[in-house]
């Protein structure tokens, strides 16, 4: 079945954005999960934060609401208390989530409050074009860091697993169907899953070369219920594995409360 998901929104971002690619996929990953009978279409509630990422909340024709720079977790948290009957997910990006909004992160992923976040982490504030953000490279030159980065990047996929988030998962947008496929299993998840979706920025920090080369996709048959290995597992630098590195079933915050 056709399910319209399309809105009349004019698209505004960067001609040829990697966002393009997790619009799709999300809309993809929706459409099956309503035809499968797994969700319903009037129960999905997307929010979004402040940034590039948070323009999806325009493009897509479900409920939404578009919450303060770093504050989707926590209005998702309230949406999801208020009716737990909904499908709360929540879309952010690096700055917004892991700059602005990491308290709120660590401890949505710590009381497992029953939310799926996707993250567009470019590694850059893009909307404001072109500063640092927690993840940008050591060496980022930017409008804030003209001399370069002197910070290291933090790994927001060790910073979830090590907080008590019962899925954790990294997908690219170079293969939307892999990443539609973990949208999919994050959307089903019942508890904190958190998404970390790599998307080069291609004004202001383009990285699709250095990624396309490094990024590779581990055994979809290994146990995911081993968080020792899977904080190795999301450590690796070498090359950079992909994939849903830990998946536990917990009670939820709504749930117990
Ligand atoms: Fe995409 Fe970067 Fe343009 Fe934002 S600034 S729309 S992330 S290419």
């Amino acid at each position: 079945m056709t399910v319209d998901l399309n809105t009349k929104a004019k698209n505004t971002w960067c001609p040829g954005c990697t966002n393009f690619m997790i619009l799709t996929a999300f809309k993809n990953a929706l459409t099956e999960l309503i035809n499968e009978g797994k969700i319903k279409k009037d129960k999905v509630v997307v929010g979004a934060g402040i940034g590039c990422h948070g323009k999806i909340a325009d493009y897509v024709n479900v409920n939404s609401i578009i919450s303060l720079h770093g504050r989707v977790v926590p209005t998702m948290t309230g949406v999801k208390l208020g009716n737990p009957d909904l499908t709360a997910i929540a879309f952010s990006g690096d700055g917004d989530s892991y700059a602005e909004g990491m308290e709120h992160l660590v401890h949505a992923s710590k009381r497992n409050s029953d939310i799926k976040l996707f993250v567009h982490n470019n590694q850059v504030f893009g909307l404001t074009t072109g500063q640092v953000t927690p993840t940008s490279k050591k060496g980022y030159k930017g409008k804030s860091t003209p001399g370069g980065s002197i910070e290291e990047p933090i790994n927001p996929s060790l910073v979830m697993l090590s907080s008590g988030a019962t899925f954790v998962a990294r997908a690219y947008t170079g293969d939307m169907v892999f990443l539609m496929q973990v949208m999919k299993k994050a959307i089903l998840h019942k508890g904190f899953a958190h998404l970390e979706i790599i998307q080069p920025c291609i004004s202001f920090a383009d990285t699709r070369d250095y990624f396309k080369e490094k990024v590779y996709q581990i055994d979809s048959n290994l146990p995911k219920n081993d968080l020792k290995w899977a904080m190795e597992k999301v450590q690796e630098m070498e090359k950079i594995p992909l994939g849903i590195f830990y998946e536990v079933d917990k009670p939820t915050f709504e749930e117990q409360l």
